[in-house]
């Protein structure tokens, strides 16, 4: 296992302009370590509750996900309800958070697990996430992180904590605003770049990824699929494709983050096509590669940068 994730499994109600769908199969770390199970060998630490089926864990054996980590507990599984603006997909209203067996979940790494170099704290209580990377003598070579609103609001100061300890931070256009207490996304990552990770990811829906970096700063767009059916997981997706392609690399340095967008770009892109994990789930290495070729395509301003032709009036 060379990338070790901890986050939610949970059972979420999700509707949309296209339709909806009821206790499906989702949860932070679910859609991140799918995404990622394309790239590298992935580890979650997660908790589970009794209602939670064996068929869905089966889709998560299927994708070599490595999951001594997982307890099952008494009682129910994370639930979330969410319902996406009609007009606007990148909007959403959270109706309800049941934490459940996170609740009591106190998760306790084994000698491997602590041996990880790339971990990423995906979306779940600030607390559960500090617990996590004190266990390590060592910091891993590569830790993200990312959170929610519902996180921010609730336990902002753990959060900032957590914040100071990692490389990568991923948040969304409005949550960098309210985690950094700014009204600006430029302002709102420098402040967080100050606080000590070495990127800020910002995303932004369909409208794709601003990166900011120590003294860099570069976007990619989102890959445009026809047809959106249901969001929920491209954040998380989007993490899985780009630490999942650093730990597959091994990230030996910061060129590497490009590239490593542009993986989360689509891996983001295939989460929406569908409810819950079902396409993310059936992602063929081919399609990987048609869509990298297509948005390099997209993004490839070589000649503009080459044919340095200024059609200005001489001053
Ligand atoms: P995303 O659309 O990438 O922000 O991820 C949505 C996923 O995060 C859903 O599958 C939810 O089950 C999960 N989720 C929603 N709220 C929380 C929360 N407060 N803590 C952890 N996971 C959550």
């Amino acid at each position: 296992m060379s990338l070790l994730v901890i986050g939610s499994i949970a059972y979420d109600s999700v509707t949309t302009v296209v339709g909806s769908r009821e206790r499906a199969l989702g949860g932070s770390a679910t859609f991140f370590s799918i995404a990622a199970s394309y790239f590298t060998s992935v580890g979650l630490v997660a908790v589970i509750g009794d209602d939670f089926k064996c068929r869905d864990l089966e889709i998560l054996r299927r994708h070599d996900i490595e999951l001594s980590g997982l307890e099952r507990r008494p009682g129910e599984s994370f639930r979330w309800e969410g319902v996406y603006d009609t007009d606007d997909l990148n909007k959403r209203i959270t109706l309800d958070t049941r934490l459940n067996v996170f609740e009591e979940f106190d998760p306790v790494l084994s000698t491997k697990q602590k041996e990880t170099e790339f971990l990423f704290l995906a979306n779940i209580d600030p607390s559960l996430q500090l617990q996590v990377l004190e266990q390590f003598d060592v910091k891993p070579k590569f830790v993200g992180l990312d959170t929610m609103d519902f996180w921010i609001t609730n336990k902002k100061d753990t959060l900032k904590e957590v914040v100071k300890r990692v490389d990568v931070l991923f948040v969304d256009e409005s949550e960098v605003k309210v985690l950094a207490g700014q009204s600006s996304v430029v302002k709102s990552a420098r402040m967080i770049l100050g606080l000590g990770p070495t990127f800020v990811v910002v995303k932004r829906g369909d409208r794709g990824v601003i990166v900011f970096g120590q003294d860099s700063v570069f976007s990619v767009p989102a890959f445009p699929v026809e047809t959106v059916v249901d969001p929920t997981g491209a954040g998380d997706s989007f993490a899985g494709g780009f630490v999942g392609y650093l730990a597959a690399c091994g990230y030996t340095e910061d060129h590497d983050i490009p590239r490593a967008t542009i993986f989360g770009c689509m891996m983001g892109a295939f989460a929406v096509e569908s409810f819950s994990i079902d396409r993310l789930d059936l992602i063929k290495n081919k399609d990987i590669e048609f869509r990298f070729g297509k948005i390099v395509e997209m993004i490839g301003f070589e000649d503009l940068a080459t044919n340095r032709c200024f059609p200005f009036v001489s001053t």
